[in-house]
């Protein structure tokens, strides 16, 4: 592809919403900025629970259309974080979800969870391989909290990112992602959104979560980049509300289906585990992109290394 912009970004995530709740302002900044931001979706999210009781009847032990449903949401996010590239690992249906660790479904034939990574990781090269992305950005070992599908799809991109840079390895010409990071959240920013919460709106949701279910919550030490999206807070919170059946957004605040408040976090967090950081001396980054050459083309020309 010859034509797209010098800056691209490819993010890795396991069920649609995953991106919203992680990602959107980052999603949306870049966007705005004219990079070409590119979501890959592992699975549909059909083992997912549904929030609004008219919806009910789509969850995977009633009618199971949850998946087809939520193709939708993701479009419908996609539209308010201005992401026109987003795509289903496989094509959409391909991996189905795995429910949640030591669930029946993690077995199941088609799963994510039970599908090899590198046969998942191939359809993820050839992503790779046709955007050219300088930057990757998927979860930590643990999927951030531990959920099996979130745990496959950070070795799919992992793995994905090392075969896409190995001119041995499949057809189309290698390509190097620079940097990759780690989504995180900190955890002293975290801790001040639930002291927020717990002040000033104690009563918007049946319960209030717990630090430590946070997916990626971690010390500051650990965090390289700190994306302000206070600018597309708007747009972060019009992305999740889009993904109805499984986020309920109160303001500041949103719940997911076990009604536990946490806060709506609009500056987003990652952890630089490849490349070389953009920001000498320690100090966090506030591009993803810091230190990587402006004028790369989108043609392979100049490929990205690291
Ligand atoms: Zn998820």
């Amino acid at each position: 592809m010859k034509d797209l912009p010098a800056r691209r970004l490819l993010l890795v995530h396991a069920h649609p919403d995953d991106e919203s709740i992680n990602n959107g302002a980052t999603m949306a900044r870049y966007a705005a900025e004219g990079a070409h931001v590119t979501l890959v979706t592992c699975t549909l999210g059909e083992e997912g629970e549904v929030i609004p009781p008219p919806l009910a009847r789509l969850t995977a032990d009633r009618d199971d259309t949850l998946g087809p449903h939520r193709v939708g949401e993701l479009a419908e996010a996609m539209k308010e974080l201005g992401v026109a590239d987003h795509r289903f690992l496989g094509g959409a249906g391909r991996y189905r979800d795995s429910g949640m660790m030591g669930a029946e479904q993690n077995g199941r034939p088609g799963s994510f969870w039970s599908t090899p990574v590198d046969e998942a990781a191939a359809h993820l090269v050839e992503v790779i391989r046709e955007i050219r992305p300088q930057v990757l950005v998927t979860y930590d070992p643990d999927g951030g909290y531990g959920h099996p599908d979130h745990i496959q799809a950070h070795r799919v991109a992992m793995r994905a990112a090392d075969l896409a840079a190995d001119p041995a390895y499949g057809s189309g010409a290698p390509h190097a992602v620079a940097k990759i990071y780690w989504n995180r959240v900190e955890r002293a920013v975290a801790e001040a959104g639930f002291e927020r919460l717990r002040t000033t709106a104690p009563d918007a949701f049946p319960g209030i979560a717990a630090v430590d279910d946070v997916p990626g919550v971690t010390d500051g030490e650990r965090i390289t980049a700190e994306i302000d999206g206070s600018a597309y807070a708007g747009a972060k919170s019009a992305a999740m509300r889009a993904h109805a059946t499984q986020i309920a957004v109160d303001g500041p605040f949103f719940a997911l289906s076990n009604d536990l408040g946490q806060p709506l976090l609009t500056t987003e967090y990652y952890q630089l585990v490849r490349g070389a950081p953009g920001v000498p001396g320690g100090i966090r980054e506030s591009d993803l992109f810091a230190g990587l050459p402006a004028a790369e083309d989108g043609t392979g020309a100049t490929g990205g290394t690291a």
